[in-house]
């Protein structure tokens, strides 16, 4: 609609209106092209004079008004003083910033170039409801010729709530897309409806027969196949087959809304770690698609390894390599707790502190050091063997549940004992002493009961000559 259609033709009115209709044409003329600009949306608009300030009603339609509005203008009189109290009484969000920014000296600032400066607002209805509102300001004429501005109102609530849902979803979607990409070197997205997927994010390994980023879609279950037979390692490939395929990625989506795995992949004979991630674009909605991102996680399992070396090392004696007490004891108090039985062992070098009198330290480690590796070699894997203290050794072999299993034990480590030369001590020989508590399935007795057991034990055997073994009597029980 332009200016022209809403101006109306004197003539066809009769004398005694002509007077009016012209009336109604100057101050349609007044508006210019901005009323067309504004059209028919803005159910109230308003004259202002940019001097006096003062208000003339141009139209309004009483739809989406508040039944006070109009009276309120004419009861003010003036802009300044109508726009204050239109929004003290109806405006309810941002009411401090919104004073603000209708001042008289901001509008004409803003508008002074011929622009439409609107604010969107959330205003109460009559009915006490609450809807967006908008309110417009231009010039009423040319920039630098116009003495009065235009002031309009009208309902946006629609476009807003739609604008705002849009607005929401496309960010939601653009966070996650921006998560996914700041991590991950390659971001796919994929329909779980059709089974097809369109490239985002392609930084990383390219599979035969992608392209970079497009809206090409591609069959998923065709990429993930290829991708795995030339990239993950020869030992995942029937695992990961199986985990990327179409049907698994959609049976995932319906049990987690995340489906993360690493997996191992081969790059000029070197293995590398990568990772994978499968979210939906929308939790509440996963019919709107599902991303996946993979990534190289090599840094993340060097830190593991890291981890794991310095726990070992804080858990080794390091002069003998086995467990150092602390972590021993601890491992045997959790075989306990989780009601492992078996064999509870001492063992004490005799005299040694002669070994270290007659021929120093040096000798003494290592003594110390080889019968560490005596007790480690003859014991299983599971076995829990450590150092209590100077030439004082605790092992516990799980399952071993009477005397005659432990004996066979206890007599490899004596033979070994028996037979083990160290250079410095010529023909002497050292021996070991023993103790040992078989520890039944679920005792209730502590690692301090216990070890105070075969540690009576242990010099029991001392009093005999060398390599012997002393059980605590009747068992374990108390
Ligand atoms: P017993 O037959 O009664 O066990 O006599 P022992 O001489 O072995 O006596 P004891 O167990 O009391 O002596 C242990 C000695 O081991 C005391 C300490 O000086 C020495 N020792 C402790 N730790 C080390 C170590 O790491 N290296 C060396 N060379 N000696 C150690
Ligand atoms: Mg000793």
């Amino acid at each position: 609609m332009s200016i022209n259609e809403e101006f109306l033709n004197p003539n066809d009115y009769p004398e005694e209106q002509r007077k009016l209709v012209e009336d109604f044409n100057s101050r349609l003329k007044d508006c210019t092209g901005v009323v067309t600009a504004l059209g028919k949306e803005y159910h109230t608009i308003w004259l202002v004079d940019c001097d006096d300030l003062k208000m003339k009603l141009y139209r309004t339609t009483g739809v989406n008004t508040v039944s006070g509005l109009v009276d309120l203008a004419l009861r003010q009189g003036t802009y300044d003083k109508f726009i204050e109290a239109y929004v003290d009484t109806y405006v309810v969000d941002r009411t401090e910033a919104i004073q603000k920014d209708i001042r008289p000296k901001v509008i004409l600032e803003r508008i002074k170039d011929g622009d439409l400066y609107t604010i969107d607002y959330m205003r109460m209805n009559d009915e006490g409801s609450i809807s967006w509102h908008q309110m417009a300001f231009a010039l009423a004429g040319e920039p630098g010729e116009c003495s009065k501005f235009i002031l309009a109102f009208r309902d946006v609530d629609k476009v807003i709530k739609k604008h705002m849902s849009d607005k929401l979803y496309l960010r939601e979607q653009l966070d996650i897309v921006n998560a996914l990409s700041r991590d991950y070197y390659n971001v796919f997205k994929i329909n779980l409806d059709t089974g097809k997927v369109m490239i985002l994010k392609l930084d990383g390994y390219v599979t035969k027969g992608m392209d970079q980023p497009s809206d090409k879609v591609y069959d998923y279950d065709t990429l993930s196949r290829q991708y795995v037979k030339d990239r993950v390692y020869y030992e995942d490939i029937p695992d990961m087959l199986e985990a990327l395929s179409f049907e698994t990625i959609k049976k995932k989506m319906l049990e987690t809304d995340e489906y993360v795995s690493s997996y191992r992949v081969q790059d000029n004979g070197e293995i590398h770690y990568c990772q994978f991630t499968y979210i939906p674009v929308n939790p509440a909605n996963k019919a709107s698609g599902i991303l996946a991102g993979f990534k190289n996680v090599d840094d993340v399992v060097e830190g593991a390894k890291e981890r794991e070396t310095l726990i070992t090392l804080a858990e080794t004696d390091i002069m003998t390599g086995i467990l150092n007490r602390g972590s021993g004891e601890k491992k045997v108090k959790t075989a306990f707790a989780s009601g492992k039985f078996g064999l509870f062992c001492v063992a004490d070098i005799d005299s040694f502190k002669k070994i270290n009198d007659t021929y120093g330290h040096f000798v003494g480690d290592k003594v110390i050091r080889g019968v560490a590796d005596i007790l480690r070699e003859e014991s299983r894997d599971r076995d829990i063997v450590f150092r209590l203290g100077g030439d004082e050794y605790g092992i516990f072999a799980q399952g071993i549940q009477d005397v005659a299993t432990g004996s066979k034990l206890t007599d490899r480590i004596f033979k070994r004992i028996r037979d083990f030369k160290v250079a410095e001590l010529g023909e002497d020989n050292f021996s070991v002493s023993m103790g040992a508590v078989i520890v039944p399935q679920h005792s209730e007795l502590s690692f301090e009961d216990v070890y105070k057991m075969a540690d009576v034990c242990v010099y029991k055997s001392k009093a005999t000559k060398g390599n012997a073994i002393t059980y605590h009597e009747g068992g374990a029980d108390k």
